[in-house]
């Protein structure tokens, strides 16, 4: 078996003309352009690539954005406070704050800070709330991507076994919501079978839901997690971990998600790689939660 490599570049190429052309729509029909906020606290790198990463897809869009970086030392109330301001912008059209947030700062009490109409990550507590009773509200950036990658291949879910691994609120809870749900629904679901994985399931219980998968979805952040040996032949593997490892030779960091990427793709129908898979097709994901938010505004 040799699985057809899903090219998460590619879609994101696709998805960016869609929303180059909403951008140009709106602007044509007289309005502003979407504007992107993002608020960034301290100096991680990978953070600060993400961030990067989003500021420089928007300007590609047409959609304008600001990166508002504070230092690590920043309190709460001060974060708070910049919110407020961004939500009552009527420029800013979404909002987001790049996490992790260092550890005095409550993350639960920033997310419910941004005003939801302007949540463009989809954690704001109204906005979850909504994913989980199937009503159309912004859905979280990643588990979009993966939602958007499926339908996009036009692999079918209904009825179909798929198996999430990993349970955290931002990732795997979300992508388990979209897949399980009712096409039916407000906002469609993939009416499948789903199972969630997580830290406290026995390795030979993974092995044993891994099998029964026609879909899965790597999402524990643990490199080499889903091997060959645990996947049904034909089987839909979409690796959403991001990994970076240092090579022993070189001591080069590398990114790497959660699938063995080489020994899967001899026995899966599809995958997607990393990086080039669900990555870029997230990003894209915020960028058309911006347009979204920036309609929604004029609908107002
Ligand atoms: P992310 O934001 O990508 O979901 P987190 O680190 O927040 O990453 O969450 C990792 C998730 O993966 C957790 O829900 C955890 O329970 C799960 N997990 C970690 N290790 C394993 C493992 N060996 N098998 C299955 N699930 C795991």
């Amino acid at each position: 078996y040799a699985a057809r490599v899903v090219s998460g570049t590619a879609i994101a190429r696709q998805i960016h003309k869609e929303i180059q052309a909403s951008v140009e729509q709106l602007v044509g029909q007289g309005n502003r352009r979407p504007h992107l906020a993002v608020i960034l606290v301290g100096d991680d790198p990978a953070s600060r690539v993400y961030v990067r990463n989003k500021t420089r897809a928007a300007s590609l869009l047409g959609i304008s954005s600001s990166a508002l970086l504070r230092p690590a030392g920043v309190t709460q109330a001060e974060l708070l406070d910049l919110i407020d301001q961004m939500n009552r912008d009527w420029r800013v059209s979404g909002l987001l704050v790049q996490l992790p947030l260092p550890g005095h700062i409550n993350e639960r009490a920033v997310c419910n800070a941004i005003a939801p109409e302007k949540d463009v990550d989809g954690f704001h507590i109204v906005n979850i709330g909504k994913l989980v009773l199937d009503q159309r509200t912004m859905v979280p950036a990643t588990p979009a991507a993966v939602w958007e990658i499926i339908q996009r291949t036009g692999i079918e879910t209904v009825g179909k076994n798929v198996l999430v691994v990993g349970r955290s609120k931002n990732v795997g809870m979300p992508i388990a919501m979209l897949l399980h749900s009712d096409r039916n629904h407000e906002r469609p679901g993939g009416d499948a079978t789903v199972t969630i994985a997580h830290r406290c399931t026995p390795r030979e219980q993974l092995t044993h839901h891994c099998r029964l998968a026609d879909i899965v979805i790597a999402a524990a952040g643990v490199p080499q997690l889903i091997t060959a040996d645990m996947v049904k032949e034909g089987a839909v593997v979409i690796d959403v971990g991001i990994n970076r490892i240092q090579e022993s030779g070189s001591g080069r960091i590398r990114l790497v998600g959660d699938v063995d990427f080489e020994g899967v793709r001899q026995k899966a129908g599809f995958i997607t790689p990393v990086p080039g898979g669900v990555g870029p097709v997230t990003i894209a994901m915020v960028m058309k939660n911006t347009v979204t938010a920036a309609r929604n505004a004029l609908a107002h």
